[in-house]
């Protein structure tokens, strides 16, 4: 058996992280059984529909570096991959139910279907509906059918149960008395979700279906629907959960957003990819960073846990941090180039100054979290006076107005001591190190008062190298500036 696997997105804003990660999965599936990975898209829901989502949802997957052999923009032998221009296939199977009277055409009005939920809801009982249409002869269900609006019905089995051998939680059973007789073509002639999945998921060979656990209570429709078209079911995997470190609900405070705000916020995709991967599933026991090519090489539903997936920002900064440290150095030099021509302040001339480039970017490997923090953290090397910042800090960092001032006194004497030529990161080190005695502090106590001064805060790139980089008259101007604060 050839597993096929796909990615089923429907069109109706940008994909956030939980539904890319269910495209990681089913990509990964795939791949690690040598099968092939489709994208459909699935907008039979007219009234939700986004203009530009499909571009954006192909962005976010071409991003990730993930790669289907079957979709909208490639084609393949089950073409077309989007379900609006599927219709005649779901009425197709629509009226395949309705001559097996396993669907029935309803004629209810929305006011006789919202007096009925009313009603139920004042007895208590459970929503649904009740089945009014379904005593309806065929040959009355006809001639009304060509006449009036209507919807069609599929007719649940509603005795007995319904069971899910599910891979990632294992049996689940439904009792079949609580399912309700739900809508499969709607009278637009667009199908629900559920007829629509099913009749696609047939003709294109699907033979895994990986996604949210959201889904799971519909697993009984999927299952009686696939019975009665005469189809043998494709397997299920209901993912885990995602919650945030609060053990609620993701949310878009948590980090439930766009894929691709991820990109804009400065994270690298092996990062977001090795991260998103390991949101329910793991290698093993110790494996904490996957490579793209272990992913695909290894990823196996039996390691899918079904207890909620932490999604921990942390982990990720970790993740990128450690991808950002990995990349060759020119690489990484063109990356700091273009983040500081997007981010810095209009006031720095373009394109940004190569050099200055060049010698922050090693600085910048070992330290960096997110790409775009790097704008922020080199600004104080562009201007001439160090950035904007609030003379109380000095005063804050250094333990009083009175220490700050002797802290600053202190470095400007022993600084202006050395001279243009003797200007070196070592020189500049060796002389802050000799403050240690001079002011009976240690060097931690007293660092964060010239990274103020030089930086506009309190800590940034490392200071000797930072001032050797701004130069003398620079470095000794911004001390000056700081002490006339004081004063
Ligand atoms: N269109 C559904 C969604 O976006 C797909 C669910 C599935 O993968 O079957 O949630």
């Amino acid at each position: 058996m050839t597993v096929r696997t796909r990615y089923a997105p429907s069109p109706t804003g940008d994909p956030h992280v939980g539904n890319i990660r269910t495209a990681i999965f089913a990509w990964a599936l795939a791949r690690a059984n040598g099968g092939q990975f489709l994208v459909r898209v699935e907008d039979t829901d007219q009234n939700r529909l986004v203009p530009g989502s499909v571009g954006r949802i192909m962005e976010s997957l071409r991003w990730l570096g993930i790669e289907w052999d079957e979709g909208p923009d490639v084609g393949g032998p089950h073409a077309p991959y989007v379900q609006s221009e599927r219709l005649h296939l779901y009425r197709a199977a629509a009226d395949q139910l309705i001559a097996a009277r396993r669907a029935y055409r309803c004629f209810c009005t929305p006011e006789r279907l919202d007096a009925m939920r009313a009603e139920q809801a004042a007895q208590k009982q459970p929503p649904g509906y009740d089945g009014l249409c379904r005593g309806i002869t065929a040959a009355e269900s006809e001639a009304r059918g060509r006449a009036e609006k209507h919807v069609v019905r599929f007719a649940m089995r509603k005795e007995g149960q319904t069971a899910l051998n599910d891979l990632v939680r294992g049996e689940v059973v439904f009792e079949n008395r609580l399912q309700d007789d739900f809508v499969a073509l709607k009278s637009d002639g667009f199908p629900t979700y559920h007829l629509a999945l099913i009749v696609d998921d047939v003709d294109m060979r699907i033979t895994h279906v990986l996604r949210g656990e959201e889904w799971l209570p519909s697993a009984p429709k999927h299952l009686q629907l696939y019975e009665a078209l005469g189809h043998t079911p494709t397997l299920f995997a209901h993912l885990p959960l995602i919650l945030g470190p609060d053990g609620k609900k993701l949310s878009k405070r948590t980090g439930d957003t766009a894929l691709l705000d991820y990109r804009e916020n400065g994270y690298l995709p092996e990062a977001m990819l090795s991260f998103l991967a390991m949101l329910g599933w793991s290698l093993d026991d110790k494996t904490s960073i996957i490579p793209p090519e272990e992913l695909l090489r290894s990823f196996s539903i039996e390691r899918v846990v079904s207890n909620p997936a932490v999604f921990d920002i942390q982990r990720l900064d970790y993740l990128n941090g450690h991808y950002i440290r990995e990349m060759a150095p020119e690489t990484w030099r063109a990356t700091v180039a273009e983040w500081c021509e997007r981010g810095l302040p209009d006031t720095v001339a373009r394109p940004v100054n190569a050099e200055v480039i060049a010698a922050a970017a090693p600085l910048l490997q070992e330290r960096t979290a997110k790409l775009s923090d790097i704008a922020d953290t080199v600004a104080f090397l562009f201007g001439y006076e160090a950035p904007e910042y609030a003379p109380a800090v000095l005063v804050e960092r250094a333990g009083g107005e009175a220490e700050a001032v002797r802290i600053l006194d202190a470095a400007l004497v022993t600084l202006d001591g050395l001279s243009e030529d003797g200007w070196t990161r070592d020189a500049i080190e060796a002389a802050i190190r000799g403050l240690e005695g001079e002011l009976g502090l240690k060097l931690r106590k007293f660092i964060p008062v010239l990274y103020v001064a030089e930086q506009g805060k309190a800590q940034g790139l490392p200071l000797f190298d930072s001032m050797a980089l701004l130069g003398r008259q620079r470095a000794l101007q911004r001390l000056r500036t700081a002490r006339a604060h004081l004063d």
